[in-house]
């Protein structure tokens, strides 16, 4: 496939604000996902989604019309878990909801001396009480590890604080700095890079978040494609002062099975 004036033997594709809004499926994205699929062209899917394990995300997907199975999902959570094990799998807090805490049973927990914290999207359960515990815990050394640190993301009722904001707050606090499991992280993309067997200069990333997805697929190498859905929003990306390989109008625009 020719993207831009590259010859792309692999995608990288985001899946919140690409595929779908709120669980609302984006117009044309459910047939080129089809078409996606039946060219052959290697592809994962690769999402910052810190709400649902793999299994619950792919279900979902089916459910909204998307031929996706989990094992063409690579996610943050999982990611995590990968980290984790590689640091000698410490005892932690799990700063998760209670369907993606299921994924990390295998870990010891401890509220007042884990060894590292893991940060994901807990929605409102966010309290004082609770960024003070985990302050703390990085102040007596634990790792602060964040799935991701996006700044915001697009809901039914428009931009929604991410969990960026609240790792930034930690970082300043504790003067310590984040390890960042998803998007943008380099060993992220390369763990997806590897999946699908394409080098980065071959590939290209899919995605609606300038900065995690189109900057950090840059960083490596991969052909960064930006889509006008989502999070997107024009202002911003003139704010943010980067420019992507390419900008499509949505995923359906994607040059395969045309
Ligand atoms: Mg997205």
């Amino acid at each position: 496939m020719k993207l831009g004036d590259r010859d792309i033997r692999g995608l990288l594709v985001d899946l919140d604000g690409v595929l779908y809004v709120d669980r609302q499926p984006l117009p044309g994205a459910a047939a080129k996902v089809a078409a996606l699929k039946a060219s052959g062209l290697p592809h994962c899917y690769v999402t910052n989604t810190t709400t649902r394990p793999v299994a619950t995300l792919a279900a979902e997907l089916h459910e909204l019309g998307f031929a996706i199975d989990a094992q063409a999902i690579l996610s943050a959570p999982m990611a995590a878990r990968n980290y984790l094990r590689q640091r000698g799998s410490p005892c932690c807090l799990l700063v998760l909801n209670e369907t993606v805490k299921a994924d990390f049973g295998e870990f010891r927990e401890s509220g007042t001396d884990a060894q590292a914290v893991v940060i994901g999207d807990i929605g409102e359960a966010w309290t004082y009480g609770l960024l003070n515990q985990v302050f703390r815990l990085v102040m007596n050394g634990a790792e602060l590890i964040a799935l991701h640190r996006n700044r915001y993301w697009q809901a039914d009722g428009g931009l929604k604080l991410d969990i960026g904001a609240f790792v930034a707050g930690l970082e300043y606090a504790t003067g310590r700095t984040a390890t960042i499991i998803g998007k943008p992280r380099r060993e992220f993309f390369e763990a997806a890079l590897q999946q699908i067997g394409v080098a980065a200069g071959e590939a290209a990333m899919i995605g609606d978040d300038i900065e995690s997805d189109v900057k950090g697929a840059q960083a490596m190498g991969i052909l960064g494609v930006l889509v006008r859905t989502g999070k997107y929003r024009e202002a911003q990306l003139l704010r943010s002062g980067l420019t992507p390989d390419l900008v499509l109008d949505s995923f359906a625009d994607l040059p395969v099975g045309a």
